[in-house]
């Protein structure tokens, strides 16, 4: 890599809101780049203007940001090869087209709608019969003076091989016979993705395509331009395709959703990434916390995997369960603020001495308010709950309560620590087992079974409070 200037794009097509595993690409671009202190590019290929889908381009914007990826140039920011979208290009394309056709490359076709559908009638994915190929100069002059309606089709040959080195598949090799005389340049004189995605790479500079495995067949009517045109192509790695657990291609059923969908799920950008950086790339046992940087130092273009990789959506429950745990509360306070309530964010430090505790136990930001919430108003408790936590009668749970509060009302240092002490003593005396004493109790206090460690609750919640709710079970 020595004497390249490493520039890598992700070049989505706003005909949707790209899913997570097309995201991994746009992460391991950026990792190259920066790897090797060069440029990650966003371009928007937007010649498909029929299938435009609104605020795809924003969301895609939103994508990045929110993970990190910044950009060197992308359409908001500039650069020096813009502009970044497809369709503030179009004379470059059609310039280029044209030059095709004069070396050859490249034909004008006449083609009608209602032939080309005639010949998908049997086959939709059959290709062109290249009924255009071989007319005569005249012909097509003919045509031209006349102002019939015509596309530019790529003039691929018809016999032979493509043969390339791929940095993830190693040596391909495609026989240009199954290969189609793809459309260059439409009817309305927009360029299809096959010449811009060319043109582009070569105008921007950019040293390595990474991309997902379903643009291989297209693949050598990149190359036969890029030879045609004298360009040198850049380094292809076509990445593997991301399958559900079921081992079909990940799809909405698998959890194929956006980063931003998951973004509101409650999932943190830090564990999107991580998890992404798995799914194709192997670094010890796979479960390591990874930052970007560390990533970046990690990385080796060489070694992204070539079998396809498995979405599997507990892992990245555990990745991020981990970052919630290593994050800062303040941290994560501040994150969370479009998860909870209004109210809650006045009660900065109370809501911050919650998730001290409650980060040990949440998957998902989501998991904080079902967590908090009998923190911040009184739950319903039901006392038939709380006597079922125990084995014991009536009459004995309420006599532990009154230890219990007594225990609280006298306490002289009312930390976790010391009423743990004090009521392991006060249980070990009343004949419960730790489990129906302390169960109970917490019950009384959250009207649920699991919360975490009682006597955090009881500080969190404050003598007056934890009083307030262990004497209005018996009332
Ligand atoms: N516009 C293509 C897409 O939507 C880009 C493919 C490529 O990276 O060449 O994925």
């Amino acid at each position: 890599m020595a004497d390249t200037h490493v520039r890598t794009r992700i070049a989505p097509s706003p005909t949707g809101v790209p899913h997570i595993g097309n995201t991994r690409t746009a992460l391991f671009d950026y990792l190259l780049a920066k790897k090797y202190g060069g440029e990650f590019i966003l371009r928007i290929e937007d010649t498909d203007q029929d299938r435009l889908v609104p605020k795809a381009v924003e969301k895609i914007y939103q994508i990045h940001d929110f993970l990190g990826l910044k950009r060197d140039e992308d359409p908001v920011v500039g650069g020096p090869y813009g502009p970044y979208v497809q369709t503030e290009r179009l004379e470059i394309y059609q310039k280029y087209a044209l030059e095709l056709v004069n070396m050859g490359a490249a034909y004008y076709c006449f083609c009608s709608e209602e032939r080309l559908a005639k010949l998908h009638e049997n086959d939709q994915y059959a290709k062109y019969d290249r009924h255009c190929r071989n007319l005569s100069p005249d012909e097509v002059k003919a045509k031209l003076d006349s102002g019939a309606p015509y596309v530019i089709r790529v003039k691929l040959p018809e016999t032979g091989f493509t043969t390339w080195h791929d940095l993830v598949q190693g040596k391909l090799s495609l026989p240009n016979a199954e290969c189609d005389d793809k459309v260059l340049l439409k009817t309305n004189g927009i360029p299809t993705y096959h010449l811009a995605v060319v043109v582009d790479d070569h105008l921007m500079k950019i040293s390595h395509v990474l991309r997902g495995v379903e643009w291989l067949m297209s693949t050598p009517v990149h190359l036969f331009l890029f030879e045609s045109f004298g360009w040198e192509p850049p380094i292809l790695a076509h990445v593997p395709l991301l399958l559900g657990p079921d081992k079909s291609k990940l799809s909405k059923r698998h959890g194929a959703k956006s980063v931003l969908e998951y973004a509101a799920d409650g999932y943190l950008p830090e564990a999107i990434n991580n998890f992404l950086f798995y799914l194709g790339f192997s670094y010890k046992d796979n479960s390591e916390l990874l930052t970007l940087d560390q990533m970046i130092e990690i990385f080796d273009e060489k070694r992204i995997q070539r079998q396809n990789a498995i979405f599997d959506i507990q892992k990245l429950n555990y990745l991020n369960s981990q970052w919630i745990k290593k994050l800062d509360s303040e941290d994560l306070f501040n994150r969370l603020k479009t998860f909870i309530p209004q109210e809650w964010q006045g009660e900065k430090a109370k809501a911050i001495s919650i998730i001290d505790i409650a980060k040990e136990r949440m998957f998902t930001l989501k998991d904080f308010v079902p967590s908090a919430e009998y923190f911040f108003s009184t739950p319903e408790v039901d006392k038939q709950l709380v006597l079922e936590q125990s084995t014991h009668t009536e009459e004995e749970t309420k006599k532990w309560f009154a230890i219990a509060t007594s225990l609280i009302e006298n306490t002289k240092d009312f930390t976790p620590e010391n009423l743990h002490e004090e009521f392991t003593i006060a249980q070990k005396d009343s004949g419960l087992s730790p489990r129906e004493a302390f169960m109970s109790l917490r019950v009384a206090i959250s009207g649920r079974t699991a919360t975490p460690p009682l006597f955090d609750c009881f500080v969190i919640l404050g003598k007056e409070e934890s009083l307030k709710r262990l004497n209005s079970v018996f009332v």
